[in-house]
């Protein structure tokens, strides 16, 4: 531990790591106390602080903070309180007829000092998600929030500061520089959501102590719109998810692959409905969010232009507003096949479609490229649907709808390599913040009595 003197957060982490045991050893009931304080500040306490500081960083709409935010984490605290009795039990397992005489169980023990590196798009679910199972499985956790949304950082500092002790759990506020110090940290368990490049380097950094990872990152979900499709069903399902905050989400979709012979009909429903979300003005729309700061603005911008200048076309859409960080819903087509839209992720309102000639065609694009975090299927076609799930890999699939399998607790929600490692939410996020300690206790007599030296009892009961 000297080696850490210098960091300037040990002090911190120090704390954390000799009050582990004192957490980690609390009860269900204590667990479930805990719980129940993080959901009272939420729903009560700070309910109308979270919109307000929402609507500072991100423009958000309060019906969308509700919903994504509020309502989200609620939704985990109760999920987590509901089944916490049985998922902190000893879950026995059999013993062979080679181990008779004794019996084992799994035990689902703390990692100990845990930190959460959360980011800016959903910043107080993204954050107090992970929290909630990692309080579940009896952790102590650093908190390190996205710097971009310093209004809901400070916010979640105080949250944090007024139910916790430090020595329990304790936000650090801060830029890059505060994730690295931090990093440097011998933490048992690292949790990080944000893009897979800064994966990359969390998870190099956990390797210098192995560390354990949870690594929920991001990347291009495909959307594909099969001939037997319900057009008008699938463009609103797939307009909401794309332009819900501004299209700052992890699982929006990405782009959309729609067969050709259905191209035309397809786009007439996505200006329908979008006409129909944003009353025709999605500047003016009290339905529609902004980008969230500068830099992603100019990131997206660039996007467009590089558009232009291939000469795409624009289906809708493609105004922008700097100072007020709008961009508008747009739709691209016949985009050039190496452009930016197509290579990276897009994580803003920008939709691009992409046509095909055969479902196999449509599988190749998408096994062209890295494994998503989402991949969603619009069809009527079983067989046409499970030819896309069998021969392609996400890390979920929502089918005929988009974004929604998020909301299900009993699912593990993550992605595969580039768009991460590991899984949350429900039992699967108490898992990654778990060690499952193998425990067996000898009670009788059994046959590992003839394993010990020498060994001639062993070699007539191996030659029988
Ligand atoms: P980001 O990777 O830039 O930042 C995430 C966090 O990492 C922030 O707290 C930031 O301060 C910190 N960070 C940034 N650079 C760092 C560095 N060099 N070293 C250490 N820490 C660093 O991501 P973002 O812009 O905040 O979020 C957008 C990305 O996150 C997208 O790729 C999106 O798909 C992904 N995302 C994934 C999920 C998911 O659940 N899988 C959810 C939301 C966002």
């Amino acid at each position: 531990m000297n080696d850490y003197r210098d960091n300037p957060y040990f002090e911190l982490f120090s704390k954390q790591n000799e009050n582990q045991f004192a957490v980690g050893n609390r009860t269900f009931k204590e667990r479930f106390k805990t719980l129940d304080k993080l959901q009272r500040a939420i729903e009560v306490t700070y309910r109308t602080q979270i919109h307000e500081a929402l609507k500072k960083d991100l423009g958000k709409p309060t019906v969308e903070s509700e919903l994504t935010e509020v309502y989200a984490i609620i939704g985990d605290i109760k999920f987590a309180k509901k089944n916490l009795y049985r998922w902190m039990r000893k879950q026995r397992v059999g013993t062979p007829l080679s181990l008779i005489g004794s019996s084992s169980y799994i035990k689902y023990e703390p990692k100990g000092v845990c930190l959460i590196i959360s980011p800016w798009n959903f910043p107080f679910n993204l954050t107090f998600g992970p929290l909630v199972s990692a309080i579940a499985a009896g952790n102590t956790a650093i908190i390190k929030p996205s710097e971009m949304t310093p209004n809901c950082s400070e916010l979640m500092a105080k949250i944090v500061a007024d139910i916790f002790s430090e020595d329990e759990v304790a936000v650090v506020q801060g830029e890059v520089e505060a994730s690295t110090e931090l990093l440097k940290l011998p933490f048992n368990h690292i949790f990080f959501t944000g893009s897979p490049n800064v994966g990359k380097i969390v998870m190099k950094a956990a390797s210098k102590h192995l560390a354990s990872v949870t690594l929920e990152l991001g990347g291009k979900s495909p959307t594909v719109v099969d001939k037997t499709a319900d057009l008008d069903k699938a463009a609103k399902k797939i307009l909401w998810a794309k332009f819900l905050n501004c299209g700052q989400i992890c699982v929006a979709p990405d782009y959309v692959l729609v067969d050709e012979a259905i191209k035309d009909k397809f786009i007439a429903a996505c200006k329908k409905w979008l006409s129909n979300f944003y009353n025709d003005n999605s500047k003016t729309s009290e339905s529609y969010a902004r980008i969230v700061t500068d830099k992603h603005f100019e990131r997206l911008n660039t996007h467009l232009e590089n558009a232009k200048s291939e000469k795409a076309k624009f289906e809708v859409g493609g105004q922008t507003d700097s100072e007020s960080r709008y961009i508008e819903p747009t739709i691209i087509s016949d985009l050039d096949p190496e452009s930016s839209l197509l290579e990276e992720e897009i994580f803003g309102p920008i939709l691009p479609i992409v046509t095909y000639k055969s479902l196999d065609m449509a599988i190749a694009y998408i096994n062209s490229k890295p494994r998503p975090l989402a991949l969603y299927i619009y069809s009527k076609s079983k067989s046409n649907t499970n030819r896309i799930i069998d021969n392609t890999r996400a890390g979920g699939t929502c089918i005929n709808n988009s974004i929604l399998h998020y909301a299900n607790h009993e699912l593990p929600f993550g992605g595969v390599n580039n768009s991460g490692i590991g899984k949350s939410h429900g039992f699967f996020g108490f898992k990654s913040f778990s060690n499952e300690r193998a425990v067996m206790k000898q009670h009788t007599f059994g046959v590992t009595e003839l394993l010990f030296p020498p060994y001639s009892g062993l070699k007539e009961t191996l030659a029988r």
